[in-house]
Parts: structure tokens; C-alpha cells; sequence
């Protein structure tokens, strides 16, 4: 049979040889402690749950939701970022509620793009930005995140053509995997390039609240005061350990938004109104929340980047996000197949995020600082 083009172009799966690894581990009774899962262990809040269920109940929600999100929603996502991020949004327009943010990035390139546009990728990235750029047509041009310019792109080093073909620039700070942030000068020269070229910046802040030791992490909306040039993805995923219940959102340029919410009405029919009614109670209620839940990541990463320096890797500590990322040289899918053969513990290849992620492995801090000591005493031991 013959199936879409697009989806042959996709990259290959290049885990399997790892994905076979770890079944055998596990069937073999190995204790193994897996790190890979960008995925919060600790479960949803009881605050919200509580929400969910009242809401489940009330026959109203059992019916097709409003396209575009409840008003009540799109209100309260509004308060919540001039709360934490100090930006005001117009909930009517600037608002787009998703089906989890990742639905929102893979459908926008289906609104904005058409043949012989350039979506400008960084890599490593979250897989998303790349392949759903592929699957709308645009051709991807790669921006190598390099250690040495603090993992943000080197905005000079982009050839003018490919600035000149740019429909998206994609960004996502904090950023996954390599843990770096980005600040207010950065988005300036990404924002004065985007009005220079007439390109829209996707800034992807899935992170904003796993911040450590007074970081606050900036919204590019902070910096674009008009939202001419930018949208930013926001979702509830990682802030309040709600993954599997896909609740997200995009805000900013009202033109992209109402782009992406009339192709999306052509797709789905709405978010569940019960996890809209919960997604409030969370954003309204959860501050406290979100501070314990900074501190007991917080513990977790000294546990891991202490334990990782204490025997011989050069780590730096991460101020935002989850994950650890880390230079071992050489093959990453090599140093993971060592770690989980023998030492059982399972992290993430830097290469499976792009090309530029080669020479390193991601550590996800989603398990509990005994279990992290434990793996450190079983890399202490193969290293
Ligand atoms: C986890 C994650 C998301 C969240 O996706 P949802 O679809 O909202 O669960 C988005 N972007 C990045 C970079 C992530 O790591």
C-alpha cells in the first residue's frame, strides 16, 4: 500500500536498539531506574481532581464544547499570565485554549505555512516543531543550539535566504532538553530579525514554572509588548502534573491565533468542559502548589548534578526545567546502551532531539532523590 509522502520523510525511530534494551531489562527482573520520561512522576493535586469530579457529574459538561474554549477559561489563563509572567492578554482574542500544547504546535504549520516556506528549527528540539513543519510542506532549515553560545541559536549565522523564505521561527525556553533559559536581550534581536524578514516567532514555554534559586523565566510577550510578531504555547502539563489530561493553550498575535483556531474547528470539537472547569480551579488556586513542587525539583537536581560532578562529569546546574543535560562526548545512543546494560538506568540519547544533540544525554529529574542517589552510586561504579 502506498501512504502520505510526508509521513515517509519523518526521521527513523531511532530508539529501538534502546526500547529493546530496557524490555530486556525489565523481563530479565532488573531493577531499573528509568530517567528518559519528561513525564512528572507525582500525581495530579488533589484541588484539581476534587474540580474534575464535581464537573464530571453536572450533565452540562457531557455535551460539545465551545471551539474556542470557555470564556471563564480563557479569563482565567489571562489573570494567571499577568500574574506569574507580567503580561496583560485580551482573553477574547489573544487566547487560544488546546487540546494539550503540543495539538496547538503541530496544527499551526497546517494554518501559517505554504510550499516554498522555511520553518527554522532549533536542534535539538522538542520533536514536534520539526515533523510538523514536514508534514505541512515547509521545508525545516536547523539551528545547531550550541553549548558555547548558552544553547540559544546564532541569530547571525542564518543564511539570508532562508531568512528571506522564514514563515516560523520556533523557540522553546526554558528549553528541553538542554535545560537553558533565555533573557530579555535575546527575544529583542529575535523579535527586531522576525519584523526584518516578516517571520512569526513560536516561543514554546511548557517550563515557565520549574524555575530554581529565584529564576523567573521571561515570556516573549513581555518583550513584544504588541504581540506583533509572536505567539507563545503555554500548557498545564508539567506545572501541575496534569500530562495526561491535555489542557494547554496559545496566546499572542491575535492574527495567528484566529489562523490556527479556524483550521482547528475543521479538526476537533473542543476540550472536555469538565478538564476546562478543573483547568481553572488549577490556574486560579495553585500557586501554592507550584511552589512546593518547585522545591521538591529543586532537591532532586543538587541530588543528581552534585552526585553527577562527585564522580567526574562536568555538569552544570540547571535554572529551570527538569532535566539534566549532560556532555559524555562520543555516541549518545553508545553511553545510553552502556547505562542501561549495565547499570540498569535508563537516560535519553541527545541525538534522538536533532543532530546538534549528539555528544550528550538527558537525564529527566521525574523520580525521587533515593532513587536518584542510587543511580549515581551505580554510575560511580561503570565509570
Ligand atoms: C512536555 C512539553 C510540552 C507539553 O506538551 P502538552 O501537549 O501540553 O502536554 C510542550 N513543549 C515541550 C518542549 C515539552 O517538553
Amino acid at each position: 500500500m502506498n501512504f502520505s509522502n510526508r509521513l515517509g520523510m519523518l526521521g527513523t525511530y531511532l530508539f529501538a536498539e534502546i526500547d529493546r534494551a530496557k524490555r530486556e531489562a525489565k523481563k530479565a527482573g532488573k531493577d531499573v531506574i528509568d530517567l528518559g520520561i519528561g513525564d512528572p512522576d507525582m500525581p495530579t493535586p488533589d484541588f484539581i481532581i476534587e474540580s474534575m469530579c464535581k464537573a464530571v457529574r453536572d450533565p452540562v459538561n457531557h455535551r460539545y464544547a465551545m471551539d474556542q474554549g470557555l470564556p471563564e477559561l480563557r479569563e482565567a489563563i489571562a489573570d494567571w499570565y499577568y500574574r506569574r509572567l507580567r503580561v496583560k492578554l485580551d482573553p477574547e482574542k489573544e487566547v487560544l485554549p488546546l487540546i494539550g500544547s503540543k495539538e496547538g504546535i503541530a496544527h499551526l504549520p497546517f494554518a501559517v505555512n505554504n510550499p516554498g516556506d522555511v520553518n527554522l528549527v532549533p536542534s535539538p528540539c522538542y520533536p514536534p516543531y520539526k515533523n510538523a513543519s514536514i508534514l505541512a510542506g515547509a521545508q525545516v532549515f536547523e539551528l545547531p543550539l550550541l553549548e558555547e553560545n548558552g544553547f540559544l541559536p546564532d541569530l547571525g549565522n542564518i543564511p539570508t535566504e532562508m531568512l528571506q523564505k522564514a514563515k516560523l521561527l520556533f523557540l522553546n525556553y526554558p528549553n528541553n532538553p538542554t535545560s537553558a533559559v533565555a533573557d530579555y536581550e535575546f527575544f529583542t534581536r529575535v523579535l527586531a530579525l522576525a519584523e526584518k524578514y516578516d517571520f512569526i516567532v513560536v516561543q514554546d514555554m511548557a517550563y515557565s514554572e520549574i524555575v530554581y534559586d529565584g529564576y523567573r523565566a521571561i515570556s516573549i510577550l513581555e518583550v513584544d509588548k504588541e504581540k506583533r510578531r509572536s505567539v507563545e504555547f503555554h500548557s498545564l502539563s508539567k506545572t501541575y502534573n496534569m500530562t495526561g489530561w491535555r489542557l494547554g493553550w496559545v496566546c499572542g498575535n491575535q492574527e495567528v491565533i484566529s489562523a490556527l483556531a479556524k483550521f482547528k474547528s475543521n479538526i476537533d470539537s473542543g476540550i472536555f468542559q469538565a478538564i476546562q472547569l478543573a483547568g481553572i480551579t488549577a490556574l486560579k488556586d495553585g500557586d501554592e502548589f507550584i511552589a512546593r513542587m518547585q522545591q521538591v525539583y529543586k532537591g532532586r537536581r543538587d541530588v543528581l548534578v552534585e552526585g553527577l560532578r562527585s564522580i567526574g562529569f562536568d555538569v552544570s546546574s540547571p535554572k529551570a526545567t527538569f532535566y539534566v543535560w549532560m556532555r559524555i562526548g562520543g555516541s549518545s545512543i553508545d553511553f545510553a546502551k552502556r547505562v542501561l546494560e549495565e547499570a540498569h538506568i535508563i537516560c535519553t540519547p541527545g541525538i534522538g532531539f536533532g543532530k546538534s544533540g549528539e555528544g550528550y544525554v538527558r537525564f529527566a529529574l521525574t523520580l525521587g532523590e533515593e532513587r536518584l542517589e542510587e543511580a549515581v552510586d551505580r554510575l560511580r561504579k561503570i565509570v
